[in-house]
């Protein structure tokens, strides 16, 4: 099914603004598990979902639920100035001063969304564990190889599988379409973050370009047709 080819580019009604759309306001969210922010009208399946895991003896936990514009375009600038690892396919660091700024871009969209482009910025998107399999000295990375057969969050990506469905649940980016890793760790709301994805158009995405100053601005907005192809409107 196609989910973003929405034809009049300028829907955006009340409450799926831009701002919304890119992470800069925080109305529509709700506090989760004392650290975190999710979607008001996905809080209650959540719950639901989280108590029949538990019921199995897996205690789903996250690492990170909503995350703001400002948060993401910090996290990016770190990662463009090199006070952050930048990882290849298979998680390994890559040396940035060896590749051009667009490459550079690229490399940071296998794992990092643009700031302004991340799913995480609409409250219905999350980075799950398992803490009941997380030895109590264990640093969670989310990295593949955790959730494969032999990781510690295995049997909880099972789980997911078989159950998160029936709460509204799935993961967007379970297969490799050439722009975003797979993530078996980050799972989306689907009854609202299908609707969002639907609003996000490309003339939306292009105005946010046009409005932001982060690192690699100027070869985000020379490529912006094929970033919201990879990136952003992927199916
Ligand atoms: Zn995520």
């Amino acid at each position: 099914m196609h989910t973003c080819h929405v034809e009049n580019g300028s829907i955006l009604n009340m409450t799926i603004t831009l701002d919304f759309l890119t992470g800069k306001t925080t109305d529509q969210l709700v506090p989760f598990m004392e650290h975190f922010l999710v979607h008001r009208d996905m809080q209650a399946d959540m719950t639901k979902m989280f108590e029949a895991a538990r019921a199995e003896g897996i205690v789903l936990a996250l690492t990170s639920s909503f995350r703001s514009f400002e948060l993401q375009q910090k996290i990016w600038n770190e990662k463009v100035m090199g006070q952050r690892p930048v990882l290849d396919s298979d998680s390994n660091p890559i040396d940035i001063k060896t590749v051009t700024p667009e490459e550079l871009l690229f490399l940071i969209m296998r794992w990092s969304a643009i700031p302004g482009g991340s799913r995480h910025h609409w409250g219905t998107d999350f980075d799950i564990y398992d803490l009941a399999a997380k030895p109590a000295d264990y640093k969670v990375q989310l990295i593949p190889a955790e959730y494969e057969q032999g990781g510690y969050f295995h049997n909880a990506a099972l789980w997911l599988e078989e159950r998160m469905e029936d709460f509204g649940f799935f993961r967007p980016y379970a297969v490799d379409r050439g722009g975003i890793a797979p993530e078996p760790w980050h799972i989306s709301y689907k009854p609202l973050s299908e609707k969002f994805l639907q609003s996000f158009t490309k003339e939306a995405f292009f105005d946010h370009l046009a409005q932001s100053s982060f690192l690699l601005i100027d070869e985000a907005r020379a490529n912006q047709d094929e970033l919201y192809h990879r990136f952003i409107c992927i199916e």
